[in-house]
């Protein structure tokens, strides 16, 4: 198992978010999160990456035991070195061109030298397509070259896993596919993927495998076909009658 977390608790104030789950992803997975808005989906994956403390919960990632509601500053920059997060607002730097914006991470992050990072990105955006891109700055690029640069920057990493959080869903309708293309790609290169999201056909056809969240808890969990077409909870049933 490349990460599991287990008995994860998340409150805001008196309200309890994430009521205790366990959930696991192994390498090579791709997990989409499916479930209600206000379910607390952005909240696992905001846990899973430290940018929301847990109040309990213990995880697991390549094979370090972490405390989740006190993890050491150590365990935080450890599962951030090796994780990365794709957000639903892109969080591109204003003030950064396309190319810099994917550089950042391996200058900052991992510190590499400026001419290799920039390289790397240079490529990275000629092999997407958006080479002529390269130096635009994020105020001059659509909404769907921002999270594809987004991506780009999150991927050029080589993290163990990218946790998506809503990457579509700031998007034009017309916007969406050229997002969900890139990502399907990664998917099909072995990236190790969790993915909240309401895109459906893309849970349909590219998850690994499906998890259900309602009320702060995982309700069920199993393959696409099995949580879509053979759902064994009448809450999943629910919800995705409520889609159809
Ligand atoms: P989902 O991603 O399933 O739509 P979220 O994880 O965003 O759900 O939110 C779960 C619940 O937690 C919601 O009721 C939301 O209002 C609440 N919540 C999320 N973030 C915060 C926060 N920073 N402070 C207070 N409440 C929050």
């Amino acid at each position: 198992m490349l990460l599991s977390v287990k008995k994860l608790e998340k409150r805001f104030g008196k309200r309890t978010v994430l009521k205790g789950v366990d959930f696991s992803v192994d390498q090579g997975e791709v997990v989409v999160i499916i479930g209600p808005s206000g379910s607390g989906k952005t909240t696992l994956l905001r846990n899973l990456n430290f940018l929301e403390n847990a109040d309990a919960g213990t995880m697991n990632f390549k094979d370090r035991q972490i405390d989740l509601a006190h993890p050491k500053k150590d365990d935080v920059h450890f599962v951030r070195r090796h994780s990365a997060m794709v957000f639903q607002n892109y969080n591109l730097f204003k003030n950064k061109t396309a190319q810099e914006n994917i550089a950042e991470g391996l200058i900052y992050g991992q510190g590499m030298d400026k001419r290799q990072a920039l390289t790397i990105a240079s490529d990275e955006l000629k092999s997407l397509g958006l080479a002529a891109q390269a130096n635009h700055y994020p105020s001059q690029l659509s909404g769907g070259q921002q999270q594809r640069i987004g991506i780009a920057r999150a991927t050029v990493l080589k993290p163990d896993v990218i946790l998506f959080d809503e990457p579509t869903s700031a998007l034009d309708p017309e916007l969406v596919g050229t997002v969900l293309d890139d990502m399907r790609r990664l998917a099909q290169a072995g990236q190790t993927m969790v993915v909240v999201t309401h895109q459906m056909s893309f849970a349909k056809n590219v998850a690994s495998r499906i998890v259900f969240f309602d009320d702060g808890q995982i309700v069920e969990s199993g393959s696409p076909d099995q949580v879509f077409n053979h759902p064994r909870e009448e809450r999943t049933r629910q919800f995705l009658g409520a889609l159809a």
